[in-house]
């Protein structure tokens, strides 16, 4: 790797994983809770709200609503058939 990237430096260490929404690196759900609870998250909505010049604020999966957070996260009709497949696995007891 470092031939190919000139100036490149890599650590000697195995590779790992690092949530990097929390300070040591260790993922929690209370990490992901706090974007999404203080509307953090750069959804089209967002974006737009912010001045940005974007083509549209629709969903670009479904382009049925707009890209809000709660749409990104529980109203997709994309999302919704995952959690519904997902539950019919019995991972939600
Ligand atoms: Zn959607």
């Amino acid at each position: 790797m470092q031939t190919l990237i000139p100036g490149m430096n890599l650590a000697l260490m195995e590779d790992r994983w690092v949530w990097t929404l929390e300070c040591l690196g260790n993922f929690t759900v209370r990490s992901t809770r706090i974007p999404i609870d203080k509307e953090m998250i750069p959804t089209r909505v967002h974006l737009d709200a912010r001045g940005l010049d974007i083509p549209s604020v629709s969903c670009p999966i479904c382009e049925e609503c707009s890209e809000s957070t709660a749409h990104v996260f529980f109203e997709c009709s994309f999302v919704t058939q995952i959690l519904n497949g997902w539950s019919g696995l019995g991972l939600f007891g």
